[in-house]
């Protein structure tokens, strides 16, 4: 009881320090509450400065403005996870194996149908491609987070990788950050610098394994299909571009794509998933720095229908992530900058050209 009262003058004496405070709300019980004021002009930089106070301390504001007034709930900080790097490195090791299974199966399954055409290829070879192709883009997916948490001083986790089954290998990987970003900029910049990494990964692997993949007649092609050892890919449009400028398909034949072409294809439906405009999907922070809590239900209702079209499991995980608790960043007042605006067009067009509906419809 005595430390709660400490903590709550300590609260206080900090708060007084940076804002005039006009009264406390004692309706909530999550957070304490606070009716403050002060210049308009010095609103964001005071903000900063009263984070990094309560920072130490072991709190985080969060500020906000309601019916003209400005509000900054207090929060307790949340306890320190636990650096888990031994579960990250186990995880790491155990996703390059399953990937690469996940290659040499696939190539193995092409090797079927080559074969008896008279074209060798190499199983162990294609799963190492695939490998190194896939666990790039996704990597460096995380990296790009990386470098824009540390950019931003945001203490973040190391990627957890999630190893999958083939054809796949993995499920993609996960950062997590100790506290939210503090200002929209920030929330961009995190939520960006995943997306345009893997989006241009994607294309330069999508064209160098077209270059590998093999041309078949259409009539073998239709028979193997008959048969089920060969089946249909539905692709993004932006894969289609490629791959067509790197292996143009002459009339009369059908491509056999390579594993790295579809370590380029799967990182491409990585970029779309993530670019979906719903918390706390990269598509959702940006979302959320560009337009707040503005039309909301029109993102939540496209990324649902979208997410619909990729994959029914998909859209339950939506759906699960739509009550997830999300705060987007600390300083809802702040606006991302105009060059952050202009970078946010990119968005819809790197999901249109990755998107890819998979659901049979
Ligand atoms: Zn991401």
């Amino acid at each position: 009881m005595e430390s709660e009262s400490l903590g709550l003058s300590l609260i206080y004496y900090i708060l007084n320090k940076h804002f005039v405070i006009l009264r406390r709300d004692f309706s909530t019980d999550r957070g304490l509450k606070f009716y403050v004021f002060t210049e308009k002009k010095d609103i964001h930089k005071k903000f900063r400065d009263l984070y990094k106070d309560l920072a130490m301390e072991g709190f985080i504001p969060v500020l906000s403005r309601e019916n003209h007034e400005l509000i900054i709930k207090v929060y307790r900080k949340k306890k320190k996870k636990k650096k888990r790097t031994k579960l990250s490195l186990l995880l790491f090791f155990v996703t390059l194996l399953t990937t690469f299974y996940a290659g040499f199966f696939v190539s193995q399954r092409n090797s079927e149908v080559l074969s008896k055409l008279g074209v060798n290829v190499n199983p162990w070879m294609d799963g190492l491609l695939y490998m190194v192709s896939i666990m790039s883009v996704i990597g460096l997916h995380e990296l790009g987070h990386t470098l824009a948490c540390k950019a931003h001083n945001i203490k973040a986790s190391l990627p957890m990788f999630i190893p999958g089954p083939p054809w796949f290998g993995t499920f993609g990987a996960l950062i997590s950050l100790e506290d939210p970003p503090v200002e929209k900029d920030q929330l961009f910049d995190l939520g960006i610098s995943g997306p345009i990494v893997s989006f241009i990964l994607s294309a330069v692997i999508t064209y160098f394994g077209s270059t590998l993949s093999y041309l078949i007649p259409k009539e073998t092609a239709q028979a193997l299909m008959q048969q089920g050892k060969l089946s249909i890919l539905m692709e993004p449009y932006l894969f289609d571009l490629i791959f067509n400028l790197a292996l143009p398909i002459p009339p009369g034949k059908i491509a056999i794509i390579h594993p790295v072409a579809l370590a380029g294809w799967i990182g491409m439906l990585i970029t779309a998933l993530n670019l979906l405009p719903i918390p706390p999907l990269d598509g959702g922070h940006i979302k959320h720095a560009v337009f707040g809590e503005k039309y909301k239900t029109l993102f939540t209702a496209l990324s649902l229908i979208l997410s619909f079209f990729i994959s029914i499991l998909m859209l339950l995980l939506l759906i699960f992530l739509l009550f997830q608790p999300y705060l987007g960043c600390l300083n809802n007042l702040s606006k991302p900058s105009n060059k952050r605006k202009a970078v946010s067009f990119l968005v819809p067009v790197m999901l249109i050209l990755c998107f890819v509906p998979l659901t049979p419809i």
